[in-house]
């Protein structure tokens, strides 16, 4: 008897919910484990972003990894349908799949087309919630419905019970897991053209994922409160991109920043702790609002006019707002595929406050460049940013990005890291630098309007726009 393991976003031998399943499987039923990933052609055609290379070479260091442990690993290039049915039919005696489910979004419509397929062909599958530490439905409020608002959510969601992380065997692993001689091997191919000449990245696989845990845990955990909001600073863990392609299992970050030593207080822990239960608040809002990609999970606002305007879109986009915390914000996405947390809640503020765009703009750049996307929690934070979620920051409140910026890059230390032209502009000017003198300028070496954008909106008349445009409604 054969099993098969399709992997997916879950790409690590280590803590894997399917995985250490097929492998107590093969061992109870004296039987063969076959594992796989299916490339979708579409997922090729799309440009490559740095989302799509990074999953590309953490796919490749995946297959490494199997290769190193000798544990036989499939590539499969094709549509969906189409791999599943060539699995069931050229792996000899396969009565069963195993994988960890999507429960949401592309994720979910293809879990259900295959489950279809498994189906119709009398093929079992047993499928697990894997990639959060509670599943939508998991955490309820005592009438049996599910949460709009995070304060009572993460309440309860800390009172259950959190899975323990998963061991595999690897050895047994590899004596069990087999290759298929009469299979197509398109898939190697294709990837390696896909990742082409690109320099390795260091920031891949299992071992980079558990390292950066591990030193996390070590150097800042302690501080992460003091520090999580000072960009310049780099106070956080910076995971989201191996939890994103599953190179390390939320359980194993939980139950490490759990074990490690109390710190007075524990309140770094305890504010990382509730970052977790954000990612999984957000999957469950998704679930709750499968459509909120393209609506606005509070009713009342889906009639706003946002505008749409491409020149300012395209200034956002660039970063040439004349705003520097925004311009760094968005010049550190362009650059590295990922923007610490309070830039995106800056970023995005500024394009649905001040720039009055429609914040769909935005969550859709954030898709195409972010290397951590994940549906649920991009578009929570954007309709979060935009006053329009389940459990927004209120319309009223909106973010001043000067204040901002003096507020957690006081030293101007992250502007000048990204936006260079204002390298040598003094840092009392340099949140504000169209109030340098003539003078002033010529001495930074930045003429304003010149080497840096003059302010392309004045922040107080957007402000007051942006309050009437939803007092409007
Ligand atoms: P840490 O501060 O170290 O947090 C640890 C982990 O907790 C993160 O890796 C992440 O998995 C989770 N987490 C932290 N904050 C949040 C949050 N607000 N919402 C959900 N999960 C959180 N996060 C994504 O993973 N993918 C996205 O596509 C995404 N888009 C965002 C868009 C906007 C407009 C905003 C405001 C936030 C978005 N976030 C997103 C949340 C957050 O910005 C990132 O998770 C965080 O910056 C990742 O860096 P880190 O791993 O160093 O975070």
């Amino acid at each position: 008897k054969t099993a098969a393991v399709w992997f997916r976003r879950d790409l690590r031998l280590q803590d894997h919910t399917a995985l250490s399943e097929a492998v107590k499987w093969a061992e109870e039923h004296n039987g063969k484990l076959f594992l796989f990933f299916q490339l979708n052609p579409a997922f090729l055609e799309k440009p490559a972003d740095f989302r799509h290379h990074y999953f590309f070479q953490t796919l490749k260091a995946f297959m490494d990894n199997c290769r190193d442990h000798k544990i036989a690993f499939h590539l499969m290039y094709g549509e969906t349908e189409e791999i599943m049915e060539m699995v069931i039919e050229k792996v000899p005696e396969i009565n069963l799949f195993l994988f960890n489910e999507d429960e949401t979004g592309y994720g979910k419509e293809r879990d259900d087309k295959v489950k279809r397929v498994l189906k119709e062909n009398e093929v079992d599958y047993w499928t697990f919630q894997d990639h959060f530490l509670h599943g939508a439905r998991e955490v309820k409020k005592q009438d049996g419905s599910l949460y709009k608002v995070y304060t009572p959510y993460y309440k309860a969601w800390s009172k259950l019970e959190k899975k323990q992380p998963a061991e595999i065997d690897l050895k047994k692993l590899s004596a069990c897991s087999v290759s298929i001689q009469d299979l197509p091997d398109t898939g190697a191919e294709k990837l390696e053209e896909m990742i082409g000449s690109l320099e390795e990245r260091e920031d891949i696989g299992e071992e980079a994922a558990l390292k950066t845990l591990k030193e996390f845990t070590d150097e800042k955990l302690e501080d992460y409160h003091k520090k999580r909001d000072l960009p310049a600073e780099a106070g956080t863990s910076r995971l989201s991109r191996y939890l994103k392609t599953g190179t390390i299992s939320i359980r194993t970050v939980y139950h490490h920043i759990m074990q490690t030593e109390d710190h007075p207080q524990d309140t770094g822990k305890e504010t990382f702790i509730k970052e977790l239960a954000w990612r999984d608040f957000y999957n469950m809002v998704y679930v709750q609002f499968p459509n909120s990609v393209k609506e606005e999970a509070d009713k009342r606002y889906r009639s706003i006019k946002w505008n749409t305007d491409k020149e300012r879109l395209k200034a956002w986009k660039e970063g040439k707002t004349g705003y520097p915390i925004v311009d760094a914000g968005m010049r550190q996405l362009n650059e590295e595929g990922w923007m610490h947390n309070r830039l995106r809640m800056i970023t995005a503020s500024f394009l649905t406050k001040d720039y009055l765009l429609d914040w769909r703009l935005g969550e859709a750049y954030f898709a195409e460049k972010l290397v951590d996307y994940e549906p649920g929690s991009n578009i929570g934070g954007w309709q979060w940013a935009a006053s329009v979620g389940t459990d927004p920051v209120p319309y009223f409140r909106v973010f001043n990005p000067v204040t901002q910026s003096k507020k957690f890059d006081p030293d101007g230390e992250y502007i000048k890291k990204y936006v260079p032209e204002l390298r040598d502009v003094d840092v009392k000017r340099i949140h504000e630098p169209w109030k340098m003198s003539s003078g002033e300028q010529k001495e930074a070496g930045c003429i304003i309007g010149t080497d840096y954008p003059e302010p392309t909106v004045n922040h107080s008349e957007q402000r007051v726009k942006a309050i009437e445009m939803f007092q409007g409604i």
